[in-house]
């Protein structure tokens, strides 16, 4: 190949790490979230080897450059390098691990064939892997606040003050996941949830980003507005984020 062609064929980006795979003797493919490509899957080749030096730099949750050459089928790694090493901090916090990897596989979700509208979700979830890494909060508040966020983000904005069906202003004691948050007494269909008001206080407080609410809430108040997020992640996505069910909340 000449520079030219080379130059034609290559370009660079900043992207996550999402998740990595064994590909033949010594090769991964690496599939990366990237602000301006959109998800991308390509070939790092050579880095099971202990001499490669892009090795260390395309694992899960690093925040990279990459120079990538478009390929037949898949794209392949020239350069890497490291601008955020947020995956050495995560292998050391299970919880903050476990709750990166249901936050990958749904950004992962989110952003399959979704080009251009990738960028707002990178800021999403580069910042929810920065803060799960610096331990600034409790890792499933992190998520479940995360995943509220990037739903929002995907155009699927759940309410849970005003009355979803009516625009009754809140605070309402019933929620409806189909429907997207709390409901009024009048609109209240059959089937419909009554949480506690401290777990519906706690989803605004996720959804808007209320630290000091989030974190003086009581562990089970965090367990039922986890699993209230969890079924309206399924909702959307249809197909269980299998991660969701790993995490383990205390
Ligand atoms: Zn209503």
């Amino acid at each position: 190949m000449s520079a030219s062609e080379f130059a034609a064929k290559s370009y660079k980006t900043r992207g996550l790490v999402l998740r990595t795979h064994k590909l033949g003797e010594a090769d991964r493919i690496i599939s990366l979230l990237t602000p301006e490509h959109g998800l991308v899957r390509a070939v790092a080749k050579g880095v099971r080897r202990t001499s490669s030096k892009m090795g260390a730099t395309l694992e899960p949750f690093m925040e990279i450059d990459a120079q990538l050459v478009h390929g037949r089928n898949l794209d392949v790694f020239t350069q890497a390098q490291l601008r955020h090493s947020y995956g050495l901090a995560l292998a050391a916090d299970y919880d903050a691990y476990m709750a990166a990897n249901a936050m990958v596989e749904t950004a992962e979700r989110l952003c399959e064939g979704e080009e251009d509208a990738v960028a707002p979700q990178y800021r999403l979830l580069h910042g929810a892997i920065a803060a799960l890494a610096r331990g600034a909060g409790d890792p499933g508040s992190l998520l479940d606040s995360y995943l509220l966020r990037a739903l929002s983000t995907a155009g699927w904005a759940p309410s849970f003050t005003t009355c979803v069906n009516c625009g009754e202003p809140g605070p309402h004691d019933s929620l409806n996941i189909a429907l997207g948050g709390v409901v009024c007494r009048a609109c209240r269909p059959p089937g419909s949830q009554s949480p506690a008001p401290e777990t519906i206080a706690l989803l605004a407080a996720l959804l808007t980003g209320d630290w000091p609410v989030a974190a003086a809430s009581e562990p089970r108040t965090r367990r039922a507005a986890a699993t209230i997020v969890a079924g309206y992640v399924q909702w959307h996505l249809e197909k269980v984020v299998k991660s969701l069910k790993l995490v383990e909340r205390t």
